[in-house]
């Protein structure tokens, strides 16, 4: 499912294409994609004649910022695209949900296999309101290996499911949960709190390089994540440890263990990670 290495490369796509344009119609196929007190006529009425000013991200989350204060903020869930209509992938998409027609004759595409995205009509103040729900940016400055210490140092819940709530980082999911305590040494069934502050630095370190490079890399394809164009990300193969069980550990050579934790799998070296 999209992370934040995917919803940004979404984002900077986003970025160079849809500011400057306006949104001359819109097409719901499917409601159930629109969040609460959010519906088909209603999207339609606040968001026809609007125009993009920007596109940015929070945590997971895509966030179209339109004229006249409004804000579309879009959680992709597990199988949610944001594809452009002139990309020739677009064709391929099967289970649009929402359409949104720009006045240059092409549209921006909302699709979604399994339906778990959302998409969220606000105003600047209660998309701050919400963001504000959020925890810490992996990416900003704020998040310093002493943050991040204070943060954990406060749950006993593991640390990878720690990791996941996104009340305290943003951003993060299940595959770069796995591969920063990876680089950083650290059991993913550990306790948050049970963290030294040099484990605290070492894993601090990792979530920014392992975000980091998956941007670089354009995200990660397991199988439906696609870009802004409807391609696939590139930093599948460079995973060292999410989905490889069984696999010899890049590092030591140990056979890389998988052990499940609140009904998500969590992978690990036993050797590499105390
Ligand atoms: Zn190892």
């Amino acid at each position: 499912m999209p992370e934040l290495p995917e919803a940004e490369t979404i984002v900077r796509d986003l970025r160079r294409r849809v500011p400057g344009h306006c949104v001359t119609g819109l097409k719901v196929t499917h409601a159930d994609v629109l969040g609460p007190g959010l519906n088909p006529r209603r999207l339609a009425r606040e968001l026809k004649g609007l125009c993009f000013r920007d596109v940015g991200r929070r945590g997971k989350n895509v966030v179209l910022h339109f004229d006249r204060d409004r804000v579309l903020a879009v959680n992709l869930g597990m199988t949610g695209r944001l594809v452009v209509s002139e990309s020739p992938r677009a064709a391929e998409l099967r289970h649009v949900a929402v359409r949104l027609d720009l006045d240059d004759g092409h549209a921006l595409l909302y699709d979604d296999t399994r339906r778990f995205g959302r998409l969220e009509l606000h105003t600047t103040a209660t998309w701050a309101e919400r963001s504000a729900e959020l925890g810490l940016e992996p990416l900003a400055p704020e998040f310093t290996a002493a943050a991040l210490h204070k943060l954990a140092g406060a749950s006993r819940t593991r640390i990878r499911n720690w990791l996941l709530d996104q009340r305290r980082v943003a951003g993060v999911g299940n595959i770069y949960a796995n591969e920063a305590l990876f680089r950083a040494g650290v059991h993913p069934a550990r306790p948050a709190n049970c963290m030294s502050a040099r484990e605290a630095a070492k894993l601090r370190d990792a979530l920014v390089a392992v975000l980091t490079e998956a941007i670089a890399a354009r995200g990660t394809t397991l199988s439906d994540y696609r870009d802004a164009a409807g391609e696939a990300g590139g930093f599948e193969p460079r995973l060292q440890i999410y989905g490889r069980e069984g696999e010899p550990c890049p590092v030591c050579g140990q056979t890389i263990q998988r052990v499940v934790l609140t009904n998500r799998s969590a992978f690990f070296c036993p050797r590499c990670q105390r």
